[in-house]
């Protein structure tokens, strides 16, 4: 399955002006302070990764239709609208998924950086969309949480 999710092309962000918020975990996990590709990217993926009767997965209620086999989250069927359990200020610190355990394939597989320390530059594209700064490549010896998306910091890790 490839990690990156699929680009939709969409309005100009009224925070490309180079305003956005600091970024303060840029070095640690960006994600903690960003949530930009939760409301750019169109975010679909197999049914089957809906919850059941046995609850895990992705909500039922937060997910839309986009084909036979195929479901995206709400709020994301165009692009360049946010996702439906993001919460909070995109740029600013406490931004987070609301679903983040059971946020699907597409959310999980979307880093920051590549695993040679690379960011990945579909990352960096929507950051600057957004007005957030680059990210820096980063070294082996770097403490870094390699994010994908925003988790709250209470979240369980998944
Ligand atoms: S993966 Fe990139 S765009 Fe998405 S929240 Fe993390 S830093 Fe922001
Ligand atoms: S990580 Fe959560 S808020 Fe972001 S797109 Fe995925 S489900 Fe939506």
């Amino acid at each position: 399955m490839s990690k990156k999710r699929r680009f939709i092309a969409h309005a100009a962000s009224p925070m490309a002006n180079g305003h956005g918020a600091a970024n303060d975990n840029i070095h640690t996990n960006p994600c903690l302070s960003c949530g930009a590709c939760c409301a750019h990217f169109r975010v679909s993926f197999y049914c089957g990764e809906i919850a059941g009767e046995d609850g895990n997965g992705v909500p039922p209620e937060l997910v839309s239709q986009a084909g036979p086999l195929r479901a995206c989250m709400k709020g994301t069927e165009t692009g360049g609208q946010r996702c439906v359990a993001l919460r909070g200020e995109i740029g600013k610190e406490g931004i987070h998924c609301a679903i983040y355990p059971k946020r699907p394939s597409p959310c999980r597989d979307f880093p920051a950086w590549e695993a040679d320390g690379t960011p990945n530059p579909d990352c960096q594209k929507v950051r600057a969309k957004f007005g957030l700064p680059a990210l820096p490549h980063i070294g082996h010896d770097d403490d870094i949480d390699p994010g994908n998306t925003p988790r709250h910091r209470d979240s369980e890790a998944a």
